[in-house]
Parts: structure tokens; sequence; C-alpha cells
């Protein structure tokens, strides 16, 4: 089977100059097929914030209301989807932006109010991933620019954790490809101290994962993130790898095994 890259940036890089300047050198140097899927970081909270509009939290979070949609769907598929695309056009890499609602390529349902009443608004939990399109653009050298957004297919747009579309885009291609999936953010992987460089996990497993969420080494963002991880391996992905935004070679980092 032929190799695929499927590279997903966070937030904080994509709003770091430096560091996403140095990620989109990386990530064109990559050798063969390649997908990026990109996070939105805090840009749309603060236009929002520019905006005079307030964000609403319930239960310590955020929700999706209707205006944040939008301003979500101007930012995230706009600007940030945008100029990632000219960016990676600049490094040589014929880039082409897509939300999950063009060419249908990633559908998801309205996240259900939970048992504790509380109601995120227009998020999505991805429900299907379409590979048909994806897979045309690759094979005529076009690379896919994924921003965090989906489409339920009766004409909502979704909010969606861009963590998820890539795990489950890696799923989907893994039929056709041998995927290797790149989680990239700021930290060397995933750590045993955040604060210490010297306290990478090299290799973390389904067992471990457990393990190091019980006794609070891991938290926050990087629980979905390592759930997405060990369900792409569970599915075929033949590797997922947790890096730093500056080594994604794929020889460094955090290796998610079953
Ligand atoms: P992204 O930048 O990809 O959007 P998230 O912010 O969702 O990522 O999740 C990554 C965050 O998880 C890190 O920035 C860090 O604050 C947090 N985190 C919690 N536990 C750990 C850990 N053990 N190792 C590394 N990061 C961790």
């Amino acid at each position: 089977m032929e190799s695929i890259y499927i590279v997903k940036v966070g937030g904080a890089i994509v709003e770091d100059e430096r560091r996403l300047g140095r990620l989109l050198r990386d990530f064109a140097a990559l050798p063969g097929r390649k997908v990026l899927v990109h996070g939105g970081g805090r840009s749309a909270t603060r236009l929002a914030q520019r905006l005079g509009m307030e964000s609403r939290m319930v239960n310590g979070r955020r929700i999706t209301d209707e205006a944040m949609l939008q301003v979500a769907a101007m930012v995230y598929g706009g600007l940030v989807n945008k100029r990632l695309v000219a960016r990676l056009q600049a490094e040589g890499v014929n880039a082409m932006g897509l939300t999950g609602a063009d060419g249908n390529v990633v559908r998801a349902r309205r996240r259900p109010v939970t048992a504790d009443g509380t109601d995120f608004g227009f998020v999505g939990d991805v429900e299907q991933v379409d590979v048909r399109l994806l897979s045309t653009l690759l094979e005529a050298g076009v690379t896919p620019v994924m921003a965090p957004l989906t489409h339920d297919g009766r004409g909502q747009l979704l909010n969606t954790n861009a963590d998820t579309i890539a795990s489950e885009t890696a799923k989907a291609l893994a039929h056709r490809y041998d995927v290797t999936l790149l989680y990239c953010f700021e930290q060397p992987g995933v750590m045993r101290r955040p604060d210490d460089e010297s306290s990478l996990i090299p290799v973390i497993t389904a067992a471990d994962f457990e393990r190091l969420v019980a006794d609070g080494t891991i938290s926050g963002g990087m629980i979905p993130k390592l759930e997405n991880a060990l369900q792409a391996v569970a599915a075929g992905v033949r590797q997922v790898i947790v890096t730093r935004a500056d080594a994604i070679d794929g020889r460094h980092g955090t290796v998610v095994k079953a």
C-alpha cells in the first residue's frame, strides 16, 4: 500500500508565526501524499470579543451558539484555512482548503444534550468521512487542508474538534493507504511532567493511558487527543505519533500503540 501522512496541527501553533513557518516547511518536505488538518485556537474567540459578542459558558464549557458558529465558520473555514493554503503554495505544495461540507468530506451529527443538561450548541460529532473526493485530490497531487468544521447533511454547519477530524480521516483512509497520523502541538509529546522536557513518555498503550489518566499525569485536551489516537490505531492506522510541531519526521514524540 502507498503511504500517506495526516498531520494535525494545534491552534497554538497556527497562531505562532515562527513555529507555524517551521511546521509548514517541514510538512512541505514530507515525502509523498499528505493531508493537513488544523485547529482554530483562540482566533474565533478573539474576533467574537472584538465584535462585542459574549462567549457563553455552561458548566465551564464554551457553547457554540448561532453567532459563535458564524464567527467560527468565517475564521476557521475562511481566514485560517486560506492562509494555510496560501503559505503551502509558497512552499511548493499544491494545497486546497476544505471544510467537512465541501465534497461531503466529513458528515457529523449535532451533539445531543448531555445527561447534566449541557447543550453545546452547534458542535458536531463525526459520523462519516467520505474519502472519494480526498482520494481524487490526493491522486491528482493536491494536498487537502481540512478546517475544523463539518456539516450534518441537512444544511447545518457544525464546529468540530480537529483531533477527531484527523483521526476519523486517518481511519477512513487506512483502507486504501498505509497511514501515519501525526498530532503536532507545542510539547515534545505526552509528558510525565509537563514542565520537564526530559520526562517524555516514548510509547503509550491503551493500558498506560488508563493508568496515566487515573493518576492525573494526563489531563485536559490531551485526554480526547489520546482517545482519538488510540481509536485510530485500533482501526488500522499504521502509526500514530504525538509530537512537537518542529519534529514531524516521525522519529520524535510519543508513539501511540494498541
Ligand atoms: P492542541 O494544541 O493540539 O489543540 P490541546 O490543547 O487540545 O491540543 O491538548 C494538548 C494540551 O494537553 C497540552 O497543551 C497540555 O497543556 C495538555 N496536557 C495535559 N496532560 C499532558 C501531558 N501529560 N503531556 C503533554 N500535554 C498534556
